[in-house]
C-alpha cells in the first residue's frame, strides 16, 4: 500500500492569513478575522466557535466540544439490581462537554461527567484567549461514551454490565470558563 504525503495548506479559508498552528492543535481562530477554522484531511473548513459570556478577565478560557446526547440503554445489570435511577436520568437528553484542551484521560472524564450533572447555561458573550484546541470532533464522540460508562460506573448499584447508544446531535465548539 502506498500513500502520499499531502501538504495541507494552513490558510484562513476566509482572509488567505497564515495559521501558527501546533502540531497537537486542531482547531483555531484566524487572528486576523476571527473566523474558527477546524483541521480536515483535504484543509481547513469554517467552523463556529462559541465563547461563553463571562469568561473572567485575565484568564484563558476552555474549549470544549458541546452537545445534546441521547442516551438509549439497551441492557443494563448491577450487583444490587436497581435499575431505575439509570432509566429515568437518560429518559431525557443530556447536555455533554468534552474538554477539547489538552487534560488527562482520568481528569476529562471526571469533567465531562461533572458537568453533566452540572450544565452551563450557554449564552455568547465576545471572543477572549482559550487554552489550545487538540480533540477532535470525532474524539469527542468517543469520549463521551466514556463519560456515559464512568456516570454509569459511579451509581450506587455496582454497574456488571451495560449497552447503550448514544446520539449526539447539535456538536459545537464552545469556551468556557
Ligand atoms: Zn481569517
Amino acid at each position: 500500500m502506498t500513500e502520499s504525503v499531502r501538504l495541507i495548506p494552513m490558510l484562513c479559508t476566509q482572509c488567505q492569513t497564515a495559521i501558527p498552528a501546533q502540531p497537537d492543535e486542531v482547531a483555531w481562530v484566524c487572528p486576523q478575522c476571527g473566523q474558527g477554522l477546524l483541521f480536515s484531511e483535504t484543509g481547513l473548513k469554517l467552523t463556529a466557535i462559541q465563547y461563553f459570556n463571562p469568561i473572567p478577565p485575565g484568564s484563558k478560557g476552555r474549549p470544549f466540544w458541546v452537545a445534546s446526547g441521547q442516551v438509549v440503554i439497551n441492557s443494563r445489570s448491577a450487583y444490587s439490581g436497581r435499575e431505575n435511577e439509570s432509566l429515568a436520568f437518560w429518559k431525557m437528553p443530556r447536555p455533554f462537554y468534552i474538554p477539547a484542551y489538552n487534560l488527562p484521560l482520568e481528569q476529562l472524564l471526571a469533567e465531562g461527567t461533572r458537568l453533566v450533572n452540572a450544565p452551563f447555561t450557554l449564552q455568547a458573550g465576545p471572543a477572549v484567549p482559550f487554552l489550545p484546541i487538540t480533540l477532535a470532533r470525532q474524539d469527542a464522540v468517543t469520549f463521551a461514551e466514556f463519560i456515559v460508562l464512568s456516570i454509569e460506573a459511579n451509581r450506587s448499584d455496582k454497574l456488571r454490565n451495560i449497552k447503550f447508544d448514544l446520539k449526539l446531535s447539535n456538536l459545537q465548539l464552545w469556551i468556557l470558563p
